[in-house]
This record gives structure tokens, sequence and C-alpha cells, in this order.
């Protein structure tokens, strides 16, 4: 299997790999879409963020059929291998084809998570023997950094209730719903006494950890939470522990392996080891099965010269006992979660406490309620609660005009239209809360190793998907 640029499809992936374009680095290539537009004659839109939207008229024929929307992100993920030298401001991305048969990159993410879905665009627009209704072609920018390119389009600017996104699902597969998120950041302002008591460090180690729309449902154990638990529980007994500091998590959207807290108690060591040690063994019985390297450490450390009351650490120990989290609901109709909470990170920085916490849900109920029992919840333990950049869910319905005409362009190739669902955010998300009753479908070619440098396309699939692609939108009437 060869590359073949004589291909539109591939013609277009391979000048898109020749712009980079990282995510917030979008400028060149939404510049060329644009350039494309005005060289073809076509109405197109760049927006402030530079997403841009092509607007294609219908084929001889389907002037009154439902528009439809086809729509891809421009930026991608730049990771690298350490030893290979490349500006991924500057440099193109060095395309080769493997035995196999397979686009990759070498050294680097190829950016086929997107760029099979905006090269398809390119080459639709640019191929005038197509059939199909009126075309709105989106290019979105900034997915990979939280959707936000997508979250800026506003709806003025769509005129479909029909949606093609070329980002997810498979050669003979389809996404049916997406869950949308709330990114919330709780803190508390601290105030620091002298201290002149005994020191310790709990360390939470082990854990597995994991993307938080992925793993939400396998009870992986959460650092954050489970060092507080261990905490509230010898306060419980002890009554005078003291937080000095406490520091977990990486990312705001994956289950935390890690916690350190510091604190300070004039309880006898042993005692503290001993009542530590039993809640320790509670958690390491529960996690047995799914998290089994799952381990505390509790170790005397230099005096710290400052902590917080014993009433405000009280006040700590005990939100991170209580807060809701993990998985809350499974949907009855697809084997998924559809909303859960995690709480991702905490620290303290400039004498205040963060608590980085991702609400996700498919339905938008289930992320009010979420969002109000956390806005409850936080003031009682003199915490405050602000949500940043909620986006809404794609709930699954039963009923799809677009999956019927998919399912049927496969079945004449003898193909089985498959349905998945998933927990974490998609752009359609969005594109359904600016349209309550678009109707969506996702589909992609068979590519695997999206952000990491083994990321490949199946030459194959690619060919073959876009001519799926292109039957799709001919019986789209
Ligand atoms: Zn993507």
């Amino acid at each position: 299997m060869e590359f073949d640029l004589s291909k539109k499809h591939c013609y277009y992936f391979k000048a898109i790999s020749d712009i980079p374009r990282g995510s917030r680095n979008e400028k060149a290539v939404s510049d060329y879409v644009v350039n494309f537009a005005k060289e073809h004659g076509y109405k197109y839109l760049q927006d402030e963020v530079y997403n841009v939207i092509v607007e294609k008229p219908a084929s001889e024929g389907y002037e009154n059929f439902e528009p439809v929307m086809l729509q891809a992100h421009m930026d991608m993920v730049c990771e690298k291998n350490k030893d290979v030298e490349h500006d991924f401001e500057k440099d193109p991305i060095d395309l080769y084809v493997d035995e196999e048969g397979h686009l990759r990159a070498r050294g680097t993410t190829l950016g086929c998570d997107d760029g099979f879905g905006v090269a398809y665009m390119l080459a639709i627009l640019d191929d005038r023997t197509l059939k199909h209704p009126p075309l709105q072609c989106i290019f979105t920018v900034m997915e990979e950094i939280g959707l936000f390119g997508a979250m800026a389009l506003k709806k003025e600017y769509l005129h479909s209730k029909r949606l093609i996104n070329l980002d997810s699902g498979s050669e003979d597969k389809t996404i049916v719903s997406s869950s949308g998120g709330a990114r919330c950041v709780i803190s508390r302002k601290l105030t620091y006494q002298p201290n002149e008591s005994k020191t310790y460090t709990l360390q939470i180690r082990g854990l597995k950890g994991g993307h938080s729309a992925g793993t939400i449902h396998l009870e992986l154990g959460n650092a954050i939470l489970l060092g507080s638990r261990v905490l509230e529980e010898l306060n419980e007994q002890f009554k005078d522990l003291r937080l000095v500091d406490i520091n977990g998590g990486m990312k705001f959207n994956a289950i935390p392996r890690e916690v350190d807290i510091t604190f300070t108690t004039n309880t006898d060591t042993d005692e503290l080891n001993k009542k530590a040690e039993e809640t320790l063994n509670k958690i390491k019985s529960e996690l047995q099965y799914s998290d089994p390297d799952f381990k505390g450490i509790l170790t005397e450390t230099a005096k710290a010269d400052r902590a917080l009351s014993t009433q405000d650490s009280k006040d700590i120990f005990e939100f991170l006992y209580v807060i809701p989290n993990g998985l809350q609901h499974r949907s009855m109709a697809l084997d998924i979660s559809v909303a859960s909470l995690s709480a991702g990170v905490i620290y303290i920085k400039d004498d205040t406490l963060y608590l980085d916490d991702l609400i996700r849900s498919a339905e938008a109920s289930h992320g009010d309620l979420m969002i109000r029992q956390l806005e409850i919840l936080c003031p009682k333990f003199g915490f405050e609660f602000e949500m940043r950049d909620r986006y809404y869910g794609w709930a699954y319905s039963k009923d799809s005009g677009l999956r019927e005409i998919l399912r049927n362009v496969l079945k004449e190739k003898g193909v089985e239209l498959k349905e998945s669902a998933t927990h974490g955010g998609l752009e359609c998300g969005i594109f359904k809360g600016l349209i309550p009753d678009l109707d969506i479908i996702t589909y992609a070619p068979i590519s695997s190793g999206a952000h990491t440098v083994s990321e490949m396309l199946d030459l194959g699939s690619f060919d073959r998907t876009y001519e799926n692609l292109c039957k799709v939108l001919e019986n789209c009437r």
C-alpha cells in the first residue's frame, strides 16, 4: 500500500502535515483552509480563534435537502521521542508508510487525529463530481487542550440539523453518546499559626490512576481522597491534627495516583501509627482486586514551623471525607458511565488550598445536580466553589436518521455498523448544546496510538472510509 498523492484525501493529508499545527498554533493551517476556500470560490468564515467554516453549495438536484455539517479539528498533539530533533513550530511531519501499509511519522505523533478529518473535508470540498446537500465544513481549533475552539463557535454560524463528526469512531463504528464536562475549582484561604508539635507526612503510593472518563467505573483508588480519609479518621480519634501541606494529582482529568499530606500532632507516635495502619488496612482490603498495590507510608519529618488551626484542619479533613466522588450513574441503554465526579489535583499556593474537580455527564440534568451538590457543600466547610468551562453532553437517542444512512451504506458492503459510547468529552456535545435537536454521527478510518509517537493511520481504511463517507453524503436526501 502506498501513500498515493493523486488521491485527493491523501494529497490534503500531506499538505496539512507540512504545516505545524499544535494546539494554540493553528493560525497557519487555518489560513491555509481560508486560502483554499478563496481559490475555490466558496463562502467562508474565519472567527477570532481561527475556527474556519467553509460552505459548499448542494450538487445538482440536492438543493432542497436538509444541509449537512462536517466537522474535524485542525490541531494535533505534539509528542516526540527524546532523541528526535523536531521543532513543532517549524518542521513538517516526516511521513512514511510501514510494511503493513500504515502511515506513520518518524519519531513524532502523526496527527492523523484529526488530520484525516481535515483531509476528508478538503477532498470533499475539492471534488465537484460528488453528490450531496448543501455542506458546511467546520474546521475547529484547540480540541486537544479542552475543546476550546468548538466552545467558541456561535449558534448563528450553524445552519443544519445534521452533523457528521470526523474525529471518533472507526470504519465500522460510530459513537452515539458522549459526556459533557464542568471543571470546578474549589478553594479555601488558609491562616497559619506557629507550630511546636511533631510533624508527619503521609504518602499514598502504588495506585494505578487513569483517565477519569474511561476508568471511573473501575473502583480505582483516588489518592487525594484516600489520604484525606486516613487523616480524618486519625483526627476523629486524636482531635489535635493540624494540616501543614497537601499536594497530590497531576492532571485535572486523571485519577490521582499519589498524594503527600503533612500535618502536626502531639499524639504518641506508636498510637498514631497503629490507628493509621488500621485505616490503611481497611482501604487495602477494599482495593485488593481493583488497585492491589495501594500503600500508605507515614513518617515523622522535620518539624514544621507553622500549621493551620485544629478547627480549620478539621474542616478540611471532613470536607474531603464527605465530598461526592467517582461514578454516580451508569446508562441502562448503553454499557457506559454517564455521570461522575473526580477530584484530580490538590495543592496549596499563596496560602490558599485548591482542589480541581471534574464533573462529567451525558445528561445536562445530572451535571446540574452534581454542581448544585458541590455548591451547597463547599460553604459548609469554608470552601469557595467556582465552575469553569462547562460544556454539555450528547445523550443517547434511539433514533438517528444519519445513523440509519451510515448503517445502510455499510450493509451494502456486508459490514455491520457497531455503536459505541464514551464518558469522555467530544466536540459533538458542544454542537448538541447549541442545537438541541441535532442528529449526529461520528465516522473515522482505522487508526491507533493517538497522542503518542506510535500513532498510525491504516491507509486501506483511509480510502474505504472516504468512499463510505461520500456515499453517506449522497444518501443524505
Ligand atoms: Zn481528535
